[in-house]
């Protein structure tokens, strides 16, 4: 099973794919966005790979407290807050419950939602929700339907990739964006596509 211990390889996964990736998608939130989107991830991602030790001691509810403060201390900005958000709300769902995949594949909806209220935003708005609220799903009902891991983790990338697609064309309405209007159309979001890397990442990393 996936613990903890498993941190710090999941986070130099995380950290090398945004790193790779790090010229293009900061194109993508100069197109529409102020172009921090970069910076402000690797700020939590460095803070978190200097308490990586500490966290890959702890169980998973904990291990989760301790990244969302982490990543709320660290970035500024609405990816962090709303990052955070996704963390302290795994925290809450899986606090109590067994140390396994169904806790977890029930756990992400639930703060999914979090992270929908703490921004005001759903899906359709063009941005990370456009990921999220996809992946959550279908995580949760592919682990439902007892499927094996392999393919667990090809429908959610799968779905992550679609979702990021789906920004493409979409009129931003949250965030920065929505102060271009219709010239936010004809670009993918930045925080869909790192939310895309990230999930591909963890999931190449647990195959
Ligand atoms: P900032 O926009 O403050 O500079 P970042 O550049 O780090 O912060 O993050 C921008 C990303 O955050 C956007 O690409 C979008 O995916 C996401 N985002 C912005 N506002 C919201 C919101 N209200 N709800 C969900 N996601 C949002
Ligand atoms: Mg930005
Ligand atoms: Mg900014």
């Amino acid at each position: 099973p996936l613990t903890p211990a498993q941190f710090p390889a999941l986070i130099a996964a995380i950290s090398a794919t945004i790193s790779q990736h790090a010229d293009s998608i900061t194109e993508l939130d100069q197109a529409i966005g102020d172009g921090d989107h970069v910076f402000n991830l690797q700020r939590g991602i460095d803070a978190l790979q200097s308490h990586c030790a500490e966290i890959a001691a702890l169980d998973w509810p904990a291990a989760w407290q301790k990244i969302g403060m982490t990543v709320m201390a660290a970035i500024g900005g609405a990816s962090g807050s709303l990052y955070a958000t996704l963390f302290i709300g795994l925290h809450k769902n899986t606090k109590d419950k067994p140390a396994d995949l169904r806790t977890f594949a029930e756990a992400l909806p639930l703060a999914v939602e979090a992270v929908k209220q703490r921004g005001k935003a759903d899906v359709g708005e063009k941005t990370l929700l456009d990921v999220w609220v996809p992946v959550a799903k279908t995580l949760r009902r592919s682990v439902a339907e007892g499927k094996d891991l392999n393919a667990i983790l090809d429908a959610v990338c799968a779905e992550a990739e679609a979702g990021v697609e789906s920004t493409r064309d979409m009129l931003a309405t949250k965030g920065r964006a929505s102060f271009l209007g219709e010239r936010s159309k004809g670009h993918i979001d930045a925080g869909a596509k790192t939310a895309q890397l990230m999930i591909a990442a963890i999931a190449r990393q647990i195959r």
